[in-house]
This record gives C-alpha cells, sequence and structure tokens, in this order.
C-alpha cells in the first residue's frame, strides 16, 4: 500500500487507500497532490519518498476533507514546505471545525468527529499562489465540495479527486456524500469531456474511460432523486423521516457518523429539487416538511 506507484516518468501516487498524487520536479523534488488522512500516513509516505531520493517541495490539496489534508500539517512541519488549496478549501483546512460544522449541520457532536472530518488545522495558502511547474492545469470541479479542483501534470495525468465513485463504492454505499448535487450534475455532465485521458480518481482505479464513471455517478444521483419525489407523493415527510426512509429502501447499514453524513447529502438533493420547483415545504406543529412542489 505505501508504495510509488508509477504511471509516467514524472507522475507517481500512493493509494493509501485515498490516493495521492506524485509529480517530479526534478531528480529529487516532488509536488503532491493532497496528503492522506494524518500524520501517521504522511509519515509514512515520506518515509517512501526519502527511500527513493525524494523530497517534498509543496502540496497542492484538491479539497478540505480531512483524507485529502489530513497530512497536511505533519508534511509542512516535517518537509518544511507549503501546501496550496483553492479559495475556501484553503481556510476550511486551516480552520477545521467549520468543514465538520458545515457537513453536521451546527456545532458539530465530538462522535462525529472520528477518523474522518479530524483534520489538524494547517496554514495553508491560496492556490494562486503556488509554483506550479509549466504546463500544470487546474480543472474546477466543483459539487462534491464547494470549491473542489481536480490537477492535471504537464504529462497529461488528470489527478480528479472525488469527482466520482467507483461501481463497487456506489453499490455498497447508495448514498455518497455530496455538498451541491445541481452543480455536481453539472461537473459530471462536464467530465465526459475527458474520456480517453487518463484520469486518476482518489478512490477507484486510474482509468481512460471517465464517461462510464460520469455515467453511473449521475444515474446514481438521479436514481437518489426519482426515489426521493416517489417517497414524497405517498405523504409528505420531514428530512430525517425521509433520510430514515430511504436507508430502509436501500438496505443500507449505518452508524452516527454514516447517518450523519447520508443526512447531508439528501439535504442538499431536497434543495436541489426544491431550487427547481419540484419540491415544496410546509411548517406543521413546529416541524419542518418537505411536500411535491405545485409546478
Ligand atoms: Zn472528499
Amino acid at each position: 500500500m505505501f508504495e510509488l506507484i508509477k504511471i509516467t516518468d514524472k507522475t507517481y501516487y500512493f493509494d493509501i487507500p485515498t490516493k495521492i498524487g506524485v509529480y517530479k520536479l526534478d531528480d529529487k523534488k516532488v509536488m503532491l497532490i493532497d496528503s492522506g488522512l494524518n500524520a501517521k500516513t504522511a509519515d509514512r509516505v515520506l518515509k517512501v519518498l526519502e527511500d527513493n531520493g525524494l523530497e517534498v517541495a509543496f502540496i497542492v490539496n484538491t479539497h478540505s476533507h480531512t483524507d485529502h489534508a489530513g497530512g497536511n500539517r505533519y508534511l509542512c512541519e516535517t518537509a518544511k514546505c507549503k501546501a496550496y488549496a483553492p479559495e475556501v478549501e484553503d481556510v476550511l483546512i486551516e480552520y477545521s471545525d467549520v468543514e465538520a460544522t458545515l457537513v453536521y449541520g451546527g456545532f458539530p457532536c465530538r462522535d462525529f468527529r472520528k477518523k474522518f472530518m479530524n483534520t489538524e488545522s494547517c496554514k495553508t495558502y491560496p492556490l494562486s499562489e503556488a509554483p506550479l511547474p509549466e504546463g500544470t492545469e487546474i480543472l474546477r470541479l466543483p459539487g462534491h465540495t464547494a470549491h473542489m479542483i481536480g490537477v492535471k501534470t504537464p504529462d497529461d495525468v488528470y489527478f480528479i479527486a472525488d469527482v466520482v465513485n467507483g461501481k463497487n463504492a456506489i453499490d455498497k454505499a447508495k448514498i455518497c456524500y455530496v455538498y451541491d448535487i445541481t452543480t455536481q450534475l453539472e461537473t459530471l455532465e462536464k467530465l465526459k469531456e475527458l474520456d480517453g485521458k487518463l484520469c486518476v480518481p482518489a478512490h477507484t482505479d486510474p482509468t481512460e474511460n471517465i464517461a462510464y464513471l460520469a455515467k453511473i455517478n449521475i444515474e446514481n444521483l438521479l436514481e437518489i432523486r426519482q426515489r426521493i419525489l416517489n417517497t414524497l407523493k405517498e405523504k409528505p415527510m420531514t428530512t430525517e423521516e425521509l433520510t430514515a426512509s430511504l436507508c430502509r429502501q436501500y438496505g443500507l447499514k449505518v452508524d452516527f457518523m454514516i447517518l450523519v453524513m447520508i443526512t447531508s447529502a439528501i439535504r442538499s438533493h431536497l434543495v436541489s429539487l426544491r431550487h427547481s420547483g419540484k419540491l415544496d415545504w410546509f411548517i406543521e406543529d413546529y416541524m419542518h416538511y418537505w411536500k411535491i412542489g405545485e409546478e
């Protein structure tokens, strides 16, 4: 697991299991794309790089989630380097309580902040200041988070973070975390244009057939959307009632952390449907219910 996997002469990755991209700037220095879950994983990454005579020049974070930015602090302190991230994501890595608050929907219960949502705070600089090697391209991939990016290395490898889930992950989880469903659907449509390019998603195998992954991710989101509409056609429900109904329909196993993430994703679906006029809401006896829209 903690090994450098070669893609091209200059581009490698760690699969631990959230992937860290490695681009060789020269014989000694590398740019890292993301930093792994925590100090422990970052330490093992550093050791493998050292064994290969390599040092970290800087880190580019695709987004603020703990499994992508949790190694920032250790790497920045130990390798004496800087980390860079797109707007807002840089702030969320530095003030890491905010990410948990955002997903939880208020001051986050400590039970929610275990392995994930537990980023060690790290000063992270704006992406615009990053000394990216010539030929690097930044791809805007909002939806999974508000400002997530992908990185195309100068030798044409596309690290595309969490924009898609693999088929196995979708089959198992069914309802995956997405911050903004409407934007995510637009991003997935654009992603199809990269078909034929070598894309490295963070949580599934590298592929030259990204259109297929984009398609099954779109289908998954649209299927959930339709299921929400069908369920609310039966009767209006609160967000929690609807979430429980969908979990039952899919036969999901949940713990506290997973249920919070699923509820957050369902809220995002509900807002997307509300904004498109397909849903409306009302308040009765101090309860907030969702119902089919009048349009
Ligand atoms: Zn993520």
